[in-house]
């Protein structure tokens, strides 16, 4: 046997240098850092053309912003093979023109990383961006390393990785090979290298197991903060919540969550999170745990289920992303909305957060998208022309989306008699597209439409593909349930005043007189009053809660009010007051107010119980 494969190797040889290499041959070291900046060589692949361009994306899919990684690249030259002069001419931003092109031995280039960089244009969201922070940890969003020719993105990526000793990639990639000082990474194609984020650190990571599938957790805290560990055990009750929820298995094999953990703010003043097929790379304040705990957990869960959708379920302008030239789909309620929804149903549905908790999300997002949004717009004109005319109009991709979303579900377990929601639709959409399958654009309403009822159809084009507002009036009733856009009620207040806490003195200090009401008015309030006492009972910590809620459930019209307060004076020396008035309730407008209606019929009681449990 051995002979054999011998003879053939040495019969091959004599012509193993003629074969056509169609890989990409890449090699990136981290082990030497220079100011922030990594280098990067390139053996490409062969080339036919007498000319081709090398392009690094302008954009990439999940941060509808057009970025123009090509910024950060310095230093680019092109060797030929034997000494021919390779001719450059840069044409953009990402683009760099080369000729003759079969000549081309190897590309080289320096990296600059986006995450402190001078260039203060268009910062980069830093989930979706690079940090090369020498010996500590790499960011390594690939599409900020690695460019690619034009034309030619289908073609294999091999990585080879010179790292320093003890430094770890987690990713969600497969095709890792690790070693001590160096690793080998090979990728299918550029869609996929760009899809994979790996995280270069010393490792903390922790492994979950959901069903069949392997989840990794990785974490890079620089003070110590923050471990796998503790992440991995806030996220493994909500991954068995959205894999019940998905059906009871987790539809990938292997998934990363990589948390790069900063102790400074951020370039572009924000956190959060990319999604990817495979992984999520979630850039989050090192700060206190318990605040991390919920943050983590309802980023995570927005992120993860984005494996539904876009990655399985999207239209050509997605499937077939073009990095240097992206063209929007129609259908950001799909993609973001309905991700944002699911992200909040599967956690009142599995008993993690309380209905209450549901709501009050559903009606923060009616006041934001109400607040902030131009609601004459449809939904599918400003998803494709988010990247300019409706830049500002994207944030209500998580505010009304989610509630297109929610109308959606609540709809479709009407019709069905509770059998069907949105999460058995995006199953069975995730089974007529796929990962490699996309929808038209044009074609998703009638698909869906298809699938479901009429009514569904007649929703959609009415109220995300025009310019009506969503019909929450209708739509509760299905599930027997009231709602009120906007009331005017009597109610008994503190006054209309906004509360703080003044940490040095331990007491509540009134932030804001602004919105002070009649019964306000009256007790006289001032901006910078601390609260002392509550009809004669002194304020601590440990009761300002059960004295309020006595208050507000007991206290009855002309009941007497008395408050003590510390103010300063002109001299600013502190003087207690005693504020006193009688209790009298105020006109309190309330805005998208949602109660069961108790003489719901059958059906809709059916529905509701289907939608979310509640009897
Ligand atoms: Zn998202």
């Amino acid at each position: 046997m051995k002979n054999i494969r011998l003879t053939a190797l040495l019969l091959l040889s004599p012509f193993l240098g003629l074969l056509a290499d169609n890989d990409y041959h890449y090699t990136v070291d981290i082990a030497h850092i220079n100011n922030d900046k990594v280098h990067v060589k390139l053996t490409p692949p062969d080339i036919s053309a007498n000319e081709t361009v090398f392009m690094f994306p302008a954009m990439v899919p999940g941060t509808y912003e057009v970025y123009n990684f090509g910024r950060f690249i310095e230093n680019f030259k092109a060797e030929g093979k034997n000494g021919q002069v390779i001719t450059i001419q840069k044409l953009d931003n990402n683009s760099y023109k080369l000729s003759p092109a079969g000549a081309i031995s190897e590309i080289s280039y320096d990296v600059n990383d986006t995450w402190d960089t001078e260039i203060k244009e268009k910062v980069v969201f830093e989930p979706g961006g690079t940090n090369i922070e020498d010996g500590k940890a790499i960011a390594m969003n690939t599409h900020g390393f690695f460019g690619y020719f034009k034309n030619m993105t289908a073609a294999n990526f091999l990585i080879h990785v010179i790292k320093p000793e003890g430094f770890y990639a987690s990713t969600g990639l497969t095709g890792l090979k690790s070693g001590k000082t160096e690793d080998d990474i090979s990728v299918f194609d550029y869609h996929d290298l760009v899809d994979s984020p790996i995280l270069y650190c010393q490792p903390d990571t922790t492994t979950i197991h959901i069903g069949n599938s392997q989840v990794l957790v990785s974490a890079y805290s620089p003070n110590h903060i923050v471990s796998s560990k503790f992440i991995a055990r806030n996220l493994s009750e909500l991954l068995m919540a959205q894999s019940e929820y998905l059906g009871g298995e987790l539809p990938v094999d292997k998934y990363a969550f990589l948390f790069y953990f900063i102790d400074k703010p951020t370039l572009s003043g924000m956190t959060g999170a990319l999604e990817h097929s495979y992984s999520s790379f979630y850039v989050l304040g090192e700060g206190d745990t318990s605040d991390i705990a919920q943050e983590v957990r309802d980023v995570a869960a927005h992120e993860f289920f984005h494996i539904v959708t876009p990655l399985s379920i999207h239209a050509e302008e997605i499937g077939n992303f073009d990095f240097n030239n992206p063209k929007m789909s129609m259908h950001l309620w799909l993609y973001e909305g309905l991700t944002e929804y699911a992200a909040h149903h599967v956690q009142v549905k599995s008993g993690l957060i309380d209905y209450s908790d549901f709501f009050q999300v559903m009606t923060d997002k009616m006041e934001n998208a109400r607040k902030n949004y131009n609601d004459t717009v449809p939904f599918t004109m400003m998803s494709k022309y988010v990247l300019d005319k409706y830049k500002k109009e994207y944030p209500n991709v998580y505010e009304k989306g989610a509630l297109i979303g929610m109308c959606l579900d609540i709809m479709l377990r009407y019709y069905s008699n509770g059998e069907y929601g949105t999460q058995e639709l995006m199953k069975d959409l995730a089974k007529k597209y796929g990962k490699r399958k996309s929808f038209k654009d044009e074609d998703l309403f009638n698909d869906i439409e298809k699938l479901t009822y009429p009514e569904i159809g007649t929703f959609l084009r009415t109220y995300v593909g025009g310019n009506k507002p969503l019909p929450f009036k209708d739509v509760f009733n299905m599930v027997g349930m009231t709602y009120i856009d906007k009331q005017v009620v009597k109610k008994i207040t503190l006054g209309g005043i906004s509360v703080g806490f003044n940490p040095s003195t331990n007491r509540l200090v009134v932030a804001s007189t602004e919105k002070l009401d009649d019964f306000g008015k009256k007790l006289k309030f001032q901006e910078g009053d601390e609260l002392v006492s509550f009809n004669g009972r002194k304020l601590t910590l440990d009761n300002i809660k059960e004295i309020f809620s006595n208050y507000f459930n007991n206290a009855k019209p002309k009941d007497k009010l008395e408050i003590e307060v510390l103010r300063k004076d002109k001299k600013g020396n502190e003087v207690m007051k005693t504020l006193k008035a009688k209790v009298k309730p105020v006109n309190v407008t309330e805005y998208d107010v949602i109660d069961v209606n108790k003489a719901a019929t059958e059906k809709q009681v059916k529905a509701r119980r289907a939608w979310l449990g509640i009897k």
